[in-house]
């Protein structure tokens, strides 16, 4: 949207003419990066220059009007539901007009106003089909951020999709806050799991991956997706949060302990090659040494290959934070760091017998070393190996020789 206003990336700041700080509220800390920033930011205000700075995101829409007041030198807020207002505020900016706009929008208009995510890659490519969520979970910012739960119309994903294709992207990856209750809520799109199956049978769209699922609404339907549509990665992202069901239950996560090791017992007979990756909260108001332990126990049982695991953090206006929070924080730190020393042994381990073994690599771009290349499995991880730029966007054999701990080094 910034380029077809005449704007370009660069990568000095200070020269710049618009800087435009795309936020995260989900945890504290990230909400806390942002103010930091935006204090730096001010010096290259200070001689009276004409920059353009705008906040958006969900910090944006969670602080509104709030921003401009605090902050005398941020021209622009614009929340999760105004993007389409961007060009507007920007010309407006460029004539000194400062303006914020946090409304959410009805359905309807939304509907037309999914925006394409022009990624990095030429090769793999986002594709939204759901925003906003209805879950609730008791700890989670995302509903009173993004919205309500909306479903995009199954014909425009698939003309992004063939779009896409016809450009050369080999490799899409659905998104949405819970992609796997997709349509469900307006009665006559297809399934999320109908969905897939549309979207593989696009040709030149070699491989199709999805985040996020949420464990309790992972249907039967999707599942036998992993049985017979080839295309489909074997690395599944499906967030746990915590193996205790008392826990669980606090989260308002609409699943047990038992139900979801049921969930990935399915996956595994569908497809016997696939792997877990994960989201873990430690320090959950309430969690004990037992329900901690549960977690561990759980993520033994799972063996994710990747996991990512947060210390709980109080988000205004959520359930959770009225809880009671009562660990002190060197117990929660403590937790997290025994949780994350089983993830590195998981992920070695899981790693040790890929070696040897030959796996399809889309090609994406250069390597860490010169003369590599680099791009990612079907199981997810990033592979490097020697080759040249000629690989690019193709899918390469390639035997791995080694493992490490964030990616694998394989030979053509
Ligand atoms: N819609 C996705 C996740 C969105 S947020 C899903 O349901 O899986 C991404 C992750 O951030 C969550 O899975 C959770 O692990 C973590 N998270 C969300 N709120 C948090 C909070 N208040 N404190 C710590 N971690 C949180
Ligand atoms: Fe947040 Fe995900 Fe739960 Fe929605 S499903 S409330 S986004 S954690």
């Amino acid at each position: 949207m910034l380029a077809d206003l005449g704007y370009a990336p660069t990568n000095n700041p200070a020269a710049s003419d618009m800087i435009l700080l795309n936020t995260c509220s989900v945890r504290g800390g990230a909400e806390e990066k942002v103010y930091r920033r935006l204090a730096n930011l001010r010096i290259y205000k200070r001689d009276g220059k004409k920059q353009i700075i705008a906040v958006g995101g969900c910090v944006a829409q969670q602080e509104g009007d709030g921003l401009l007041r605090k902050l005398p030198y941020v021209d622009l807020v614009i929340g999760t539901h105004n993007l389409h207002l961007l060009p507007e505020m920007v010309r407006g900016a460029e004539q000194g007009e400062r303006r914020s706009e946090t409304t959410f929008i009805d359905n309807d208009q939304r509907l037309d106003l999914f925006p394409a995510i022009k990624g990095e890659s030429r090769l793999s490519r986002f594709v939204t089909v759901m925003q906003g969520c209805d879950n609730f979970c008791s700890y989670c910012i995302v509903p009173y951020v993004r919205g309500r739960e909306i479903s995009r119309r199954s014909a425009d994903v698939l003309a992004e999709v063939r779009q896409l294709a016809n450009e050369g992207v080999r490799e899409v990856i659905l998104l949405g806050q819970n992609v796997n209750s997709y349509g469900l809520k307006t009665g006559h799109e297809p399934s999320f799991a109908d969905l897939i199956r549309l979207v593989a049978e696009i040709d030149g769209i070699d491989r199709i991956r999805f985040t996020t699922s949420h464990p309790k609404d992972m249907s039967d339907e999707l599942i036998s997706c992993f049985g017979d549509v080839p295309k489909l990665s074997s690395q599944i992202h499906l967030p746990a949060q915590s193996g205790s069901n008392s826990v669980l239950t606090l989260m308002g996560r609409g699943y047990t302990r038992e139900s979801y090791l049921d969930k990935v017992r399915k996956l595994r007979a569908m497809r016997p090659d696939i792997v877990f990756t994960g989201d873990i909260i430690v320090g959950f108001p309430g969690e004990t040494d037992v329900d901690f332990e549960q977690t561990l126990s759980l993520m033994e049982e799972i063996r994710y290959i990747d996991l990512f695991s947060f210390v709980y953090s109080p988000r205004p206006g959520t359930k959770a934070a009225e809880l009671p929070d009562d660990q002190p924080r060197a117990v929660k730190m403590a937790r997290l760091d025994r949780l994350m020393e089983l993830q590195r042994r998981h992920t070695r381990e899981l790693s040790q017998p890929y070696i040897g073994s030959t796996m399809s690599v889309l090609v994406e771009g250069e390597g860490k070393l010169p003369g590599q290349v680099s791009g990612k499995a079907d199981i997810g991880r990033i592979v490097n190996f020697s080759g040249d730029s000629s690989l690019v966007g193709l899918f390469v054999d390639v035997k791995i020789i080694k493992a490490y701990p964030n990616s694998l080094l394989g030979e053509r």
